[in-house]
């Protein structure tokens, strides 16, 4: 023990972040989920039980948790359902910095390693398109301390499971059971306590920067990158802006916030804009990074999309559909052998416009459909024609509950109503309404993993939120909101409406008719008192459509409308897989 710690900070805040994940996949767009501080005063040499940061948040683009995330780091989906997302709580923070008198420059973070700061939180607010502000820019990279001190002795590679080589070394315990962010910031402040109550020095040895000569040597993509930790790590440390780096030697005061190659503030060397991009990894790809496309780090588009190649399609005759908007045949790419695509030949110029800005805003979002490619013809080959690539993403919801014969449980009925709420939210988010919600344009199908997924397409009619569209046309129909049928402007609450109209078509429970000129009257007298259409079973669908009908006036609230779902069946979790036998090759909904 040392009569005073080797430590030029006050206070040492010890961090660690949660992220969603996907097994096996680090082509991924991190968003973080939970966020945890621990402080050890360095004057006092304690750990402070009394001042904590623990807060938890609601991803975005993915907003519902794998199961690989869920059981990796022990967060609930109603967990972050309920969370405010990562904006709101960086400001929760910077507040809770304030109120401590935690003063920068006088305090430092401690990471595990460079993960957090370097790939996670710069991944964080390249995604809320937000420089990385001056105080996540150099922190104490504990590993690396570790290994420097006791060389020979104690080493960990990025790859390996650092907590339980430091908890090895130390025979210090990790009390909790998933890697929770919260238990291992308590256990990363018990590590850095230990080393300070060696006599170690404790300081910054890890900044960012936004040039490294390193980057200037070309690398070979590893073509299972996307698989392999390593390989991956190479491929993000080219795609961000920043590029995390030891500092030699003391870290003095007036580095603080400033990048350690351009000598600019954070301010200045945002990391916005990259200063060494990486077109020759972009053209190794064989598929776009889901990673650096949601990022928005890919400049431009892929070279061979977005054009018109001669006979690149063909027609595979799998199956052929005419929808009101256009043709969708199944199609293969024979210029990069690929077939289980869609094209749609959109009838409209503007159809085709509205869809494409949708599918490009919500491309690789869970629950939109895949853009492979979008192209028109050009005019020397006479009309001009306009063409859509998707992912083929399954079949119809109306093709599929019609085959179980309106017997879908209601325990199917509440996941596949739960998802699509979360599709439509996710759309809303990024600004637009759908405006055509009904069973024909929801699709599902088992995937890969054995799970069935449900989608949402056909954005011919999507329009942006605001200002709220008002019809150019009747937009009439069974599916259509009370509101929609007198012709009101369109607003979020009918894409919901809809949303929920669609879940009582698939069990087949129709209070409106088939005759068009009555929907309205119907729906003014299910409006007055929704409840008494349902049974005891199904009572959560009207009282959904009330708390939705009330948010008209109230204001949009994700907490209110999600809160049916659990507070309906607090032991059932609408977010399990639905279930389902797959018979003859024909998916079935049980
Ligand atoms: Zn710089």
């Amino acid at each position: 023990m040392t009569a005073v710690y080797k430590c030029p900070y006050d206070n040492l805040l010890i961090l660690n972040i949660a992220t969603t994940c996907e097994e096996r996949n680090f082509d991924y767009p991190l968003e973080i989920i939970q966020f945890s501080i621990v402080v050890i005063d360095t004057r006092t040499k304690t750990i402070r039980e009394d001042v904590k940061f623990n807060r938890y948040v609601r991803p975005i683009i993915n907003p519902m948790l794998t199961d690989y995330c869920k059981s990796y780091t022990g967060i609930a989906q109603a967990t972050v359902d309920t969370a405010e997302p990562f904006p709101v709580v960086c400001e929760q923070f910077c507040e809770w910095l304030q109120e401590h008198d935690f003063q920068e420059t006088r305090y430092a973070f401690v990471a595990l390693n460079r993960q957090d700061l370097w790939l996670v939180a710069q991944y964080q607010f390249l995604l809320t398109k937000q420089p990385l502000p001056a105080m996540f820019r150099q922190w104490v990279d504990m590993n690396a301390l570790m290994t420097k001190v006791h060389q020979g002795q104690y080493s960990s590679r990025p790859e390996e499971d650092i907590i339980k080589n430091m908890s090895n070394f130390y025979n210090i315990h990790y009390e909790g059971a998933a890697p929770n962010a919260m238990d291992s910031s308590d256990f990363l402040a018990k590590v850095t306590k230990r080393f300070l109550d060696d006599g170690n020095l404790v300081t910054v040895n890890e900044t960012l920067r936004c040039f490294f000569g390193n980057r200037n040597i070309p690398l070979t993509v590893d073509p299972e990158w996307r698989t392999k930790f390593n390989s991956a790590m190479e491929v993000h440390e080219r795609m961000l802006p920043l590029i995390s780096c030891h500092t030699g030697r003391f870290f003095p005061v007036e580095h603080y916030g400033m990048c350690h190659y351009c000598k600019n503030p954070a301010s200045v060397c945002t990391g916005m804009e990259h200063k060494q991009y990486p077109k020759d990894v972009y053209e190794q790809l064989r598929e776009p990074s889901v990673f650096a496309v949601k990022a928005g780090l890919v400049k431009g588009q892929h070279d061979h999309f977005g054009h018109f190649v001669l006979n690149r399609y063909r027609p595979t005759g799998e199956f052929q559909g005419a929808g009101v908007q256009g043709r969708v045949v199944a199609v293969a790419d024979i210029l990069n052998n690929r077939d289980g695509l869609v094209m749609k030949r959109a009838l409209r110029a503007e159809d085709y416009h509205r869809e494409l800005a949708v599918l490009q805003a919500m491309n690789h979002q869970a629950g939109f459909p895949n853009l492979h490619d979008f192209f028109t013809t050009p005019a020397h080959l006479g009309e001009v024609q306009y063409f859509l690539v998707t992912d083929y993403e399954g079949e119809t919801l109306y093709d599929v509950s019609g085959r179980t014969k309106g017997g879908i449980s209601y325990f199917n009925l509440m996941r596949i109503t739960y998802k699509l709420l979360c599709i439509l939210e996710s759309l809303h988010m990024r600004g637009f309404c759908h405006r055509d919600v009904h069973a024909r344009n929801v699709v599902i199908r088992q995937e890969y993993d054995g799970l069935v997924r449900i989608k949402l397409i056909d954005f011919g009619m999507s329009l942006p939120l605001t200002p709220p569209p008002a019809p150019k046309t009747d937009l009439t129909s069974w599916h259509a909101s009370l509101e929609v049928c007198r012709g009101e402007a369109y607003t979020r609450f009918d894409d919901l409406i809809s949303a929920i109209l669609v879940a009582m078509w698939t069990i087949r429970l129709d209070p409106f008719g088939n005759d068009k000129n009555e929907y309205q009257a119907r729906k003014v007298a299910f409006d007055a008192n929704p409840l008494v259409w349902f049974t005891k079973e199904l009572k959560w669908i009207g009282k959904l459509y009330n708390s939705i009908q009330l948010q008209r006036s109230s204001g949009y609230s994700h907490t209110d409308m999600f809160d049916n779902f659990h507070k309906w069946d607090p032991e059932f979790d609408p977010t399990s897989p639905i279930t389902h036998s797959v018979i003859e090759n024909q998916l079935r909904i049980e």
